[in-house]
């Protein structure tokens, strides 16, 4: 029987590659271009990390997680990124260094859930994270880099929106008044919001079921019930939007829902990819790292999922730029030449080209064939007469036209 692949991940073919190096370059560079340093983590950690960083309380953590026993220990393939760079920043003592440290990541994220457009169990994100610092300033770099990045693919149609959720302190006395408004509707709530009116009710307002949405059309929003200091905060970060000229809207739904999570609060999203049509994620937690166990330090960063970013790029037409595959393709004719071939073949690559040769011993019609189909933009012909000659056959591929060259010719002819 034919061993088939996990339901909810994927292949990414070479066909299709090339599409990722061309997201992953350009968030590489666009990193750069804000003074971001890449840091790398492993694919598992404790369970204990992301039942602390994400939260006893989450879905993630209830029911979504890849988590294994192996001698004696709980590990689990990490559902998010966040958590295991507080953990890598606390162990390697990274807040020695000067402040703030600004991160971004590259990785797959594992999390069991119902297959659906847009939702993988293995799926990937970029993301980015700057601790120490509680300035609005930190807050308007983090949303600026996601918007810069995106309209750097070309993409321009997203929308921005951002919402307060405050601090343990105004939090704490709204999400009372919100229970107490929500409590005479519990029964008609979907059973994952009957679950979260006690543990987590402000999720409750982002859930996406009509009956819910219904529900808390006219419930309070936490941006009611801000302590000044959040209020002040959330003014600055508009401020500095503003100041950076990126458009937003404010979205009073939008919840992080954890107890580490503080003020900022942000999406962007798209209309075109279907109803998980959020590419990115982000906001700030100014209590996770010290609840890992680290210095107090306050942090603020974005999850952004590069499936759905590639399939916003499919649904706006963006035309991704395909490498070239084969510059020139090395056709020998007999025994003899065959050293000849390999020496060009090397000396073109060390040049920076990209050379397929035969290695399948096919005969010259064939390895013709063969250099067609790789899209050889020129094919270097070396028989036993060329040989003697000192010279090769330059076929131009697109051209169909052939002549004679010398071999330290090659590279001014294909140029
Ligand atoms: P959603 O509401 O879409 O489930 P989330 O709040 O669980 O998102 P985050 O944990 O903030 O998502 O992750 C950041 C980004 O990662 C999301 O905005 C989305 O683009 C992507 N993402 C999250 N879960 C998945 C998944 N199962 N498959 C593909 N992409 C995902
Ligand atoms: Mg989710």
């Amino acid at each position: 029987m034919v061993i088939s692949i996990p339901k909810g991940t994927k292949d990414i073919l070479p066909s299709e590659v090339y599409r990722w190096h061309w997201v992953e370059e350009s968030f590489r560079d666009c990193c750069a271009r804000y003074g971001f340093s890449e840091i790398r983590t492993p694919l598992f950690e404790h369970t204990e990390l992301f039942k602390r960083g994400v939260g006893d309380t989450t879905d993630i953590v209830q029911k979504e997680m890849y988590t294994f026993e192996l001698a004696g220990r709980s590990l689990t393939l990490k559902p998010e990124g966040t958590s295991p760079v507080v953990r890598a920043y606390i162990e390697n003592k990274l807040y020695a260094e000067p402040m703030p440290a600004k991160y971004y990541y590259n990785i797959p994220c594992f999390r069991y859930e119902k297959m659906q457009k847009g939702r993988q169990r293995q799926f990937h994100q970029f993301g980015i994270e700057i601790f120490g610092t509680e300035n609005m300033m930190a807050d308007a770099e983090v949303i600026a880099l996601a918007m810069d990045y995106l309209s750097g693919l070309g993409i321009d149609d997203l929308s921005l929106r951002i919402n307060s959720i405050g601090c343990p302190a105004c939090r704490t006395e709204y999400k009372k008044v919100l229970q107490e408004y929500l409590a005479p509707k519990l029964d008609i709530l979907c059973d994952t919001c009957k679950d979260r009116f006690d543990r987590n009710p402000m999720r409750i307002l982002d859930c996406k079921s009509p009956v819910c949405k219904e529900a808390t059309r006219d419930a309070p929003r936490m941006i009611g019930y801000l302590c000044a200091e959040c209020k002040e905060a959330f003014e600055d970060l508009r401020d500095n939007l503003t100041a950076l000229s990126i458009p937003y809207t404010i979205d009073t739904d939008i919840v992080r829902g954890l107890d580490y999570y503080t003020k900022t609060a942000f999406e962007i999203v798209s209309d075109k990819i279907g109803a998980q049509s959020t590419v990115c994620g982000g906001g700030r937690y100014d209590h996770l790292i010290e609840e890992i166990g680290g210095p107090p330090t306050p942090g603020v960063g974005f999850g952004l999922g590069i499936e759905r970013l590639l399939l916003v790029l499919d649904a706006a037409g963006i035309r991704i730029p395909k490498p070239e595959p084969c510059d020139v393709f090395i056709a020998v004719l007999g025994n003899e030449p065959r050293a000849q071939a390999l020496q060009i073949a090397q000396s073109l690559r060390s040049a920076g080209y990209k050379i397929l040769t035969d290695v399948m011993g096919r005969t010259l019609k064939a390895q013709l064939k063969y250099a067609d189909r790789s899209e050889a933009s020129y094919t270097v012909i070396i028989g036993e007469d060329e040989l003697q000659k000192g010279v090769v056959s330059l076929r131009n591929m697109k051209q169909s036209t052939q002549k004679e060259i010398k071999i330290d010719e090659i590279t001014a002819e294909i140029r």
